[in-house]
């Protein structure tokens, strides 16, 4: 029997997700008037380089017609380059010229450029946005980054987002610090009032970096749960992405009515790989403890309201020595396993480091991705497990295809 392949725009979602796009002057003229990706294209030796700087500014997301989210993810290998322009429109075209896709690009929006009252750019004051997604993360140091355990860091192995760098300056945060400075809550306040009034958003999700005790996390996050909820007049749906919560925390987060889900990353399915991969995750909480503080929060917020992003692709770094059929079906058992304790994983497609120089890199990586991918989808059906409009949708999810699968067969309910 075939086996189950992806269509229409999820099978173009994770086409792209595997292989990225050429740089082409079209894709540098959008960057123009797009939401700037944050990270540029990065020119491969002897690929043609208008600027002769090695890399290039390029956007940030794409929109198929029928509003598929998708992330541009520079590759100098791709066979997906864009053409057109701004005024006859951009079309999406591959190698063999068999797709020609119209597309658009996200815009840039007047906040990204604008101030606080006292001078710091919106775009530094901790909030972000994809879609319909505003992300707010006004301490986005982590922890891990600062420690080491017999010469190995804490932080995880796919991670650069956490580094504290030069992101930490204006939000004022400041190593072992846990109480996040008044005039930073304020900023970050502006700046979401200003996003809010000239986008349309759907859903709020509180991050930040995290700590190496979960009870100081939850008090970090705790006090920026309040303030969000205060200054969240439109009464937006509000995600709690930290770390795994002491149980007492997560009972306040429910009983204050501070945020309507929940999500702890587990990262990885299969406590070896967890160790491996998320070894802060596994020394300061322990793959065990995760679990069971998801579970503890099914038990505050109910079945279905409960997540966990996962990266999906890890597996497949060659020191894990598996093959794309074992490394998709060891995430299978996980969403089944999440998904029988009422837990949702979401799955974010990341590049493995290693193994570039394979000529099937990219094809390993789409046949796992559409494998899982397929199989998890039956997973969510059989749970009757559908990811809450409120919690994420194809308007915000960039570099996870649940919502968009969930769209063209919508699960029995
Ligand atoms: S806990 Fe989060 S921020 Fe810290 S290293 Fe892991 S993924 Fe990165």
């Amino acid at each position: 029997m075939a086996s189950a392949k992806l269509k229409d725009s999820a099978a173009l979602k994770v086409r792209l997700m595997c292989e990225g796009v050429r740089y082409t002057a079209a894709l540098g003229a959008a960057a123009a008037h797009s939401m700037p990706n944050y990270y540029p294209y990065r020119f491969k030796p002897g690929e043609p380089d208008p600027f002769g700087k090695g890399t290039a500014p390029i956007p940030y997301l794409m929109n198929t017609p029928d509003g598929t989210e998708i992330r541009v993810l520079g590759n100098g290998d791709s066979p997906w380059a864009v053409q057109g322009s701004r005024e006859s429109g951009y079309e999406l075209v591959d190698d063999k010229g068999q797709q020609r896709l119209p597309i658009v690009f996200e815009p840039i929006h007047p906040w990204f450029t604008q101030k606080t009252p006292d001078g710091v750019a919106f775009a530094q004051a901790g909030v972000t946005t994809h879609g319909d997604m505003l992300v707010i993360n006004v301490a986005p140091g982590c922890e891990y980054f600062l420690h080491k355990h017999e010469g190995q860091s804490m932080r995880c192995t796919f991670c650069n987002y956490g580094a504290p760098d030069t992101r930490l300056g204006p939000l004022g945060q400041k190593p072992g610090q846990v109480e996040i400075p008044e005039a930073t809550l304020e900023r970050m306040s502006q700046a979401m009032a200003a996003v809010v009034e000239q986008t349309e958003i759907r859903h709020i999700y509180l991050v930040g970096g995290s700590l190496t005790d979960p009870t100081r996390e939850a008090e970090r996050f705790l006090q920026l749960a309040r303030f969000v909820k205060h200054a969240n007049a439109r009464r937006i749906p509000v995600a709690l992405g930290s770390g795994a919560l002491p149980d007492e925390a997560i009972a306040r987060f429910k009983a204050e009515t501070l945020v309507d889900h929940v999500c702890f990353n587990l990262e990885v399915w299969s406590e070896p790989l967890f160790a491996k991969v998320c070894p802060g995750k596994n020394r300061y909480v322990g793959y065990g403890k995760w679990i069971e503080s998801l579970e503890n929060a099914v038990r505050h917020f109910g079945r279905g309201n409960v997540f966990s992003a996962m990266v999906a692709g890890v597996e497949l770094e060659p020191e894990h020595d598996m093959e794309w059929e074992q490394a998709a079906d060891l995430a299978l058992q996980g969403a089944e396993d999440l998904c029988g304790r009422g837990i949702i994983p979401v799955y974010s497609l990341v590049w493995p480091v290693g193994g570039r120089q394979r000529p099937d890199y990219h094809q390993r990586l789409f046949n796992y991705f559409e494998k899982f991918s397929l199989g998890y989808r039956d997973i969510r059906k059989k749970h009757a497990l559908r990811i809450p409009e409120t919690f994420m949708c194809h308007r915000c999810a960039y570099m996870q295809v649940e919502c968009d699968l969930d769209r063209q067969e919508p699960p029995a309910r």
